[in-house]
């Protein structure tokens, strides 16, 4: 079976000129890291995984280092992947001093005692895990702190939902047939301290089941939470429908249930895709006809 994947770097306002060299490249590296796991006979999950590790570490993305920040200053990480073929999963929220979010919820997933660990807990795991850990303020860049310092300045403490994109995510489909799908993110400037969004949320954030599709979801949370919306997108492609069109029929639910914006990426079992939004624009590399195709 020929292997599938897309990666994608959020849904939110158009990235401005100055950064879309930059969020390029970052979205290409991930495209190849995870690529050349499944071209190798790698899994989808591990495919996932790398290429999401790949842009928490790109700081010109809103997930891992370059995070957006709290209210109070501070950075807090959210991140979820599920694995579409033994339907386990791992999550977290709100953690704030772990680089790469997506391998504390592998590590969650692949002890299987639970599948959501937030905050103290959480990083207490990753410790007895021997996941790296690093200083909370390690993952703010000058970028992220002048952001907020404008807002704290400007508009008071308000949540800023559809600002600038950067959350993280992607899904693949492997040579073996298993789908899978991740997502990473700090979530929105300006959230309180202790907010949890959709990218942690199994079903509204991520989803995978292989039979049916994967999907990676971006945008206003608290929307994406109340539509369950990437539960809803794999269902909608049930019986080998369209995955664009399932996406857009997500997204008219989620517009007539909540007013929000978002963006998704899907994958279904036969590695047809489809990357839909309705915000201004949404950063994303995938295959097209055998050529890389790169949109920031
Ligand atoms: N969905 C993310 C959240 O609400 C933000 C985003 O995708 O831009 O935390």
């Amino acid at each position: 079976m020929t292997p599938a994947l897309i990666v994608h770097g959020g849904a939110g306002a158009t990235t401005p000129p100055a950064l879309q060299t930059e969020r390029r490249s970052g979205l290409t590296a991930a495209f190849e890291v995870g690529w050349n796991i499944l071209v190798q006979g790698g899994t989808a999950l591990d495919a996932v995984v790398q290429a999401t590790v790949t842009l928490e570490d790109h700081p010109l993305f809103n997930a891992g280092l370059g995070s957006c920040l709290t209210e109070d200053g501070t950075v807090e990480v959210d991140a979820s992947l599920m694995d579409g073929s033994t339907f386990q999963a791992g999550a977290v929220g709100a953690v704030r001093n772990i680089k790469n979010a997506i391998q504390l919820a592998r590590a969650i997933m692949t002890d299987g005692r639970h599948v959501f660990l937030v905050g103290d807990g959480a990083e207490r795991f990753a410790r007895e895990h021997g996941l790296p850990q690093v200083a909370a303020d390690e993952l703010i860049t000058k970028r992220q702190y002048q952001r907020w310092q404008t807002l704290r300045l400007g508009s008071g403490q308000a949540q800023q939902t559809t600002g600038e994109p950067g959350t993280v995510g992607a899904v693949a489909l492997d040579s073996s047939g298993r789908l899978a799908a991740a997502t990473s993110t700090g979530g929105v400037r300006g959230k309180r301290s202790g907010r949890v969004g959709d990218s942690a949320v199994i079903g509204a954030g991520t989803y995978a089941d292989s039979t049916i599709g994967a999907c990676s979801v971006t945008g206003d949370g608290e929307h994406i939470i109340r539509a369950t919306l990437a539960r809803t997108a794999v269902e909608l492609m049930r019986g080998g429908k369209d995955p664009v069109q399932a996406a857009h029929t997500a997204l008219a639910h989620l517009t007539r249930q909540t007013e929000g914006e978002a963006g998704l990426i899907l994958l279904d079992p036969f590695g047809r895709s489809g990357v839909v939004y309705n915000t201004e624009s949404m950063g994303a590399a995938f295959r097209s006809e055998g050529r890389l195709v790169v949109r920031v």
